[in-house]
């Protein structure tokens, strides 16, 4: 799917860390979010249409932008886990590709240091598309480990 979005410049950019071992319905059906929400956004945000069954036929959730009336019904099925159809295909929003990709790793004395960077980044709109905050173990671990 990304490297045929790739050739019209665009991608979807969800990566959850389960990228190669999880399914676009699963994604849908779980609400994933993945480890770029920060900037592409979850799949709540993502899910503009799709086709679900039904136990007494298909239903059509037309990939308008946005819904003027309630109940949402795109949020009702997004995250229902199969619990009231399957769906069998989705229309997602899609993204230009970022000219560049770059990641910036900063050291900060303490968790609750870490906690404040987030919050005035996310406050000031500097975010970029994945902000991720690690404590001491899981940064030791990440040092460690061969990838
Ligand atoms: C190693 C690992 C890493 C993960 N990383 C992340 C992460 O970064 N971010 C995050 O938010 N979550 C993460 N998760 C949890 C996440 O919910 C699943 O990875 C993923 O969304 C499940 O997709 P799947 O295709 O494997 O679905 P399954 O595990 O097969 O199913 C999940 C649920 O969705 C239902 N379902 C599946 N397909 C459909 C369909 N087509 N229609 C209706 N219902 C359906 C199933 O019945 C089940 O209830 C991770 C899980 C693992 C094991």
């Amino acid at each position: 799917m990304e490297t045929a979005l790739a050739a019209h410049g665009f991608w979807l950019g969800h990566e959850p860390q389960s990228f190669e071992l999880s399914t676009v319905g699963g994604w849908v059906a779980s609400r994933l979010a993945g480890q770029r929400s920060t900037g592409v956004g979850r799949m709540e945000d993502l899910l503009a249409g799709a086709e679900v069954a039904l136990p007494d036929g298909l239903f059509q959730l037309a990939p308008v932008p946005a819904a003027a009336v309630g109940p949402e019904l795109r949020q009702l099925l997004c995250g229902s886990e199969g619990r009231l159809g399957v769906f069998t295909r989705v229309t997602l929003r899609v993204h230009r590709r970022p000219r560049s990709d770059a990641g910036l790793l900063m050291v900060v004395p303490s968790w609750w240091d870490g906690m404040e960077l987030c919050r005035r980044l996310l406050r000031e709109g500097l975010a970029p598309q994945v902000v991720r905050l690690s404590d001491a173990p899981e940064t030791a671990f990440g040092l460690r480990s061969p990838s």
